[in-house]
């Protein structure tokens, strides 16, 4: 059976890092729309330079823009066994466009996982935040530091600092996620499919290993 899973939480909640590891575990493919949007700007194309505009302001590249870049996604082959979005939705509009994309084809996400961490938390975590720019990998210099300082384990790339980590933009994006994000929350839980996981001070093993257990209950029916 395949699955449809959607990350949901504050920038910080460790989205990233948990899709990553479930990705793996279960063979999908995981779809960050950040990582798309960065991965466009490190190759200069014009997506990349528009959603630099956006990005480095802490704010929501344009819903258009985005629900036609991950259309185009989910329509690739390696979607059909299912797949696990990071960062997107983040509006209501973008969950509705989603859904309906969704109902086109008589499909429909199996769970909605909701990473919850309070904003202080976040803060210290995305300030401390690194990440490889070769595989993808995410550290953190205080909870989840590399073995050689600046370095990925995995395949020895130098370690780099978003643009957007910065603490005066954590905040807008903070500011972001309340006013805008959050509503989709009660979006999934109407539908049944909301699954949260209280996940402040929790180490990303046990947050792990919470996913799994709901994930299998999920898959169990
Ligand atoms: P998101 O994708 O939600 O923005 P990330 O997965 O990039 O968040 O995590 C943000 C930062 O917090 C990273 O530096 C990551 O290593 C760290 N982190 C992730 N999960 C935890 C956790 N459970 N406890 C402490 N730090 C964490
Ligand atoms: P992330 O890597 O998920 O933290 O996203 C980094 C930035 O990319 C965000 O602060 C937004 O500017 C932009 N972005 C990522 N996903 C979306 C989305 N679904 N809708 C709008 N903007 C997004």
């Amino acid at each position: 059976m395949g699955l449809r899973i959607v990350m949901l939480g504050a920038p910080g909640a460790g989205k990233g890092t948990q899709a990553k590891r479930v990705a793996d575990a279960h063979s999908l493919p995981h779809i960050s729309t950040g990582d798309i949007f960065r991965a466009n700007l490190a190759q200069g194309t014009p997506l990349g330079t528009k959603a630099k505009e956006y990005m480095d302001a802490g704010t929501l590249v344009p819903d258009e823009l985005t629900c036609a870049l991950v259309a185009d996604r989910l329509a690739e082959a390696d979607c059909a066994p299912g797949y696990i979005l990071d960062g997107f939705p983040r509006s209501l509009p973008q969950a509705e466009n989603l859904e309906r994309l969704l109902d086109d084809r008589s499909q429909r996400l199996d769970v909605a996982v909701n990473i919850d961490v309070p904003d202080p938390e976040i803060v210290g975590r995305l300030t401390a935040r690194r990440s490889c720019p070769q595989c993808g990998r995410i550290y953190n210099l205080t909870y989840d530091p590399p073995r050689r300082e600046g370095v990925c384990d995995d395949d020895g790339a130098a370690l780099v600092q978003r643009d957007d980590d910065r603490e005066e933009t954590i905040r807008e994006r903070l500011r972001v996620y309340h006013e805008t994000t959050e509503p989709i929350i009660a979006f999934y839980e109407e539908r049944g499919i909301l699954k949260t996981i209280p996940a402040s001070k929790m180490p990303p093993d046990d947050v792990f290993a919470q996913i799994e257990e709901l994930l299998a209950a999920v898959r169990a029916g």
